[in-house]
Parts: structure tokens; C-alpha cells; sequence
């Protein structure tokens, strides 16, 4: 007979979703670190989604530098990657389910008319007359968005008020990321998403408009921003270094210990997930499924 099995554990999926505007960096390896620990703590699947939706800043080869830089560190995606740039017929599919329910429109302002703060929602009852629709918002729902990010605590936003209608079409034709990060979240099942504290402000309105598409609005954890000597988020505008893979351990560990752990006495990058991994599941694990996906956090 065979032995009685344990439960599954919980279906976890994860991601990392980098945009390809350059190698990635001391800033976007964190969010890589942390979003494949966090996936194979849980026993999940961790996915790969090149985010080269806008074309502009995509810059060519910085996908297969990333790629190339991940298996450097001994990190292995569960599925073969995705790239957006090939998936614009579902987002088309995924626009026109909200457009039948009316739940997107066009809008006419142009950058010089908008004040910069929330969306006064000049054109949600139609255009002005004689205007043509440059980019399509998304009719936010009113009502105060509430969730737990698992490193950031208890959040709210009253997203229709603090953000307003925001686009999902850019005038400029293309998809915006707060759309198709949506859509694709949601198709590609994805019940965990860990990245950097900069989305942390965008999480509610993705939570509203998963909602409208009919998708569970996966778990989040955002993990600290690292700053450079001026203060400044460390990104490629700002020149972060590339990461270091002559030396993958010390790499590795850099970006462990700014994570909050403490060094490891480790000479592989293999002997470092198989030290880190349990580590991180004994500080975030028990925090994760504490309620299903999705579900607010009454009283929170
Ligand atoms: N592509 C985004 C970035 O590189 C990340 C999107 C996400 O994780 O939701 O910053």
C-alpha cells in the first residue's frame, strides 16, 4: 500500500518580470532574489515574463543579457519565459471584455492639460466636442482598496480619488505597464508577487482592475528599495553597475544581506539556495498564506 501523502501544498506561482532596459543591477537582482525565494520556500513555480512592452525604452539583447545573468546565479525558471511583446492579441482580448462592459473610455486631454495629480476625469461622460480619443482609461470603481503586503503591512488607497481613471492605452498606442502587468498576472495564474517597494503605490489600482477582469488579485511583498550615496532609487536611468558574475557568491550575498540576513559561509551559488532558500521560509513563509489570495483584510 502505498504511504499516506502530506497535502499538496498551496499552488504558489510566482514571477519575476524584469523590463529589458538594460542588465540587471544590485536594485533588480533584490527583487529577483526575493521573488525566486519566496517561490521555492513555498515549493512553487517561478516564472520569467520580459516586460518589453514599452518599446521605447526596450533596448535590444538586455533580455538575453538578464537570462544569461539569472542562470549566472543559478537561478532556473519552472516555464519557458514570455516576453509581452508577443502577446498583444490577448491583451487586445482582454481591453474589449472592458470595453463591452464599458468599463474603459477614450480620452482626449493631452499631457498639457492634466495637472499631474489624480485624473479630474474630464472625458469619463464622453469628449469634449470635436476631440478625438488619444489614450483609454480605465473607469475606476469607487471605494477604498484594502489589502496586506506581507512586508509592508496593512495598506489602503481610495484609488478613484487618490489615482483617478488611469490609462491602459497610452496615446501613443501602446499598452500601458498598470494593464498588461494585470492581464498578465492574471492569465498566467500567478498567486504571488514579490518586486521592489517602487510598485507598492501601484498595487491597489492593479487590485481594482484584476477585480474587473475577473481575476484574483494575487498576494504581494515589497521589498525595500536600495538607495544610492544621493538618496536616489538604484536603477539603470541612474546607472547602477551591472552585477558582478565573475564573482556570483559575493554577488549573491550582497543582495542577501540587504535583504535584512545575515552572511552565509558558502562557495557556490547552488550551496547558496540551498542555505537561503529555508532561511527565507522560516522569516516570510508563515506569513504567506494566511488568508486565501485575493480576500481583503477585514478591519486591517
Ligand atoms: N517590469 C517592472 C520593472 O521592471 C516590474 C513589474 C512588476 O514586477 O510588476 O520594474
Amino acid at each position: 500500500m502505498a504511504a499516506p501523502r502530506a497535502d499538496p501544498p498551496a499552488a504558489y506561482r510566482g514571477r519575476f518580470a524584469p523590463s529589458p532596459s538594460g542588465p540587471l543591477h544590485d536594485g533588480s537582482l533584490i527583487a529577483a532574489m526575493a521573488s525566486y525565494l519566496d517561490a521555492r520556500a513555498h515549493g512553487g513555480q517561478w516564472l520569467l515574463r520580459i516586460e518589453d512592452i514599452d518599446t521605447p525604452r526596450v533596448v535590444r539583447g538586455a533580455d538575453d543579457v538578464i537570462m544569461r545573468q539569472l542562470q549566472a546565479l543559478g537561478m532556473r525558471w519552472d516555464e519557458p519565459p514570455v516576453w509581452q511583446s508577443r502577446r498583444l492579441a490577448l491583451y487586445e482580448a482582454a481591453f474589449e471584455q472592458l470595453r463591452a462592459r464599458a468599463a474603459v473610455y477614450g480620452c482626449a486631454c493631452t499631457r498639457r492639460m492634466l495637472s499631474g495629480g489624480p485624473y479630474a476625469g474630464t472625458c469619463r461622460n464622453g469628449l469634449p466636442p470635436g476631440r478625438a480619443a488619444r489614450a483609454w482609461r480605465f473607469r475606476v470603481p469607487d471605494g477604498i482598496e484594502r489589502f496586506t503586503d506581507r512586508w509592508q503591512g496593512p495598506q489602503s488607497q481610495d484609488v478613484a480619488r487618490e489615482v483617478g481613471d488611469f490609462i491602459l492605452r497610452r496615446a501613443d498606442g501602446l499598452w500601458a505597464y498598470q494593464f498588461v502587468v494585470v492581464v498578465d498576472d492574471g492569465l498566467q495564474a500567478i498567486t504571488d508577487v514579490v518586486r521592489g517597494a517602487d510598485l507598492l503605490d501601484s498595487t491597489a489600482r492593479q487590485r481594482v482592475l484584476a477585480r474587473r477582469l475577473g481575476f484574483e488579485p494575487p498576494r504581494t511583498l515589497h521589498v525595500p528599495l536600495i538607495l544610492d550615496e544621493q538618496g536616489r532609487k538604484l536603477s539603470k536611468q541612474n546607472h547602477a553597475p551591472a552585477l558582478d558574475l565573475a564573482r556570483p557568491v559575493r554577488t549573491l550575498l550582497r543582495a542577501w544581506r540587504r535583504l535584512g540576513f545575515d552572511t552565509l559561509d558558502v562557495d557556490s551559488a547552488d550551496a547558496f539556495w540551498e542555505r537561503a532558500v529555508p532561511l527565507w521560509g522560516e522569516r516570510y513563509a508563515r506569513l504567506a498564506i494566511t488568508r486565501p489570495p485575493g480576500q481583503l483584510a477585514r478591519g486591517d
